[in-house]
């Protein structure tokens, strides 16, 4: 097992997010969550990346108990967030940003291959190389936001919401590069509101309502499932 979250509970002061959830992810899986607003989808994410601490349960990954570990130290391990929205550098151009992805290693030729690779995997990126990232369209910065975190080569990909603000066709598109990038080797979880694609994609997901999982399966049994067809998927 890559991932394993065991009964973690997050707290925003008096407002607990998460109670007590478990989540596990294999090697080589695509894995997504989805739930309604409000759900906990972020704050799973900033749980298992370090951004936020948890109050209690565990995190291992890779072998690893990295539950004390702050994000940084977790990203050096691989396991790597690219954030909702624009969590990019805006002064920053497309180049300088991507950089920053790859700050702490010192492979300069392997570094230099997985610019080859962001060009191919988003070629808008390679044509806007001298952009500033805050001149970005949203997509764009998306897009961005994932090829910086490529950088790092993680082992565990966290996607937040790579769909959200993207045009119809623009979501087709990032759903069928996130299959590209599983298929080269990444493992991914993904936080989605758009459920019809993150099940599509997925080879499990994880239903999450009021800071819990309450359904899980594989990506096709969800999209067959009643309940979330109504509750998700707008058709009965
Ligand atoms: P959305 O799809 O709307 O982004 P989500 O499933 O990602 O929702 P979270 O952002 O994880 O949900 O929020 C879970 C709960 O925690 C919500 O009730 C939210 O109001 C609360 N929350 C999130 N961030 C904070 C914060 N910084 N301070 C206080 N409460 C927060």
């Amino acid at each position: 097992m890559l991932l394993e979250v065991k009964d973690i509970v997050l707290n925003y002061g008096k407002i607990q997010a998460l109670h007590g959830l478990t989540i596990e992810v294999e090697q080589g899986e695509i894995v997504a969550l989805i739930g309604a607003n409000g759900a906990g989808k972020t704050s799973t994410m900033r749980a298992v990346s370090g951004v936020r601490g948890v109050a209690s349960g565990s995190i291992m990954f890779d072998g690893h108990d990295v539950t004390s570990l702050r994000a940084d130290q977790r990203m050096r391990q691989g396991l790597v967030l690219a954030p909702e929205g624009r969590g990019i550098f805006p002064g920053m151009t497309v180049v300088e940003n991507l950089e920053m992805g790859a700050y702490t290693r010192r492979d300069r030729a392997e570094v230099a291959k997985d610019f080859d690779r962001v060009y191919d995997l988003f070629p808008r990126l390679g044509e806007r190389k001298k952009q500033f990232g805050g001149t970005m369209s949203g997509g764009e910065q998306q897009m961005l936001a994932i090829g910086r975190a490529l950088m790092s080569r993680p082992k565990l990909l966290l996607l937040d919401e790579p769909s959200m603000g993207l045009a119809p066709m623009l979501i087709q598109q990032i759903f069928s590069i996130i299959k590209e990038i599983a298929e080269q080797g990444t493992t991914i979880l993904v936080v989605e509101q758009n459920a019809k694609q993150a099940l599509t994609l997925a080879n499990r997901a994880y239903v999450l309502e009021t800071g819990n999982i309450v359904k899980t399966g594989t990506g096709a049994e969800l999209l067959d499932d009643t309940s979330i067809r109504e509750a998700y998927l707008g058709v009965a």
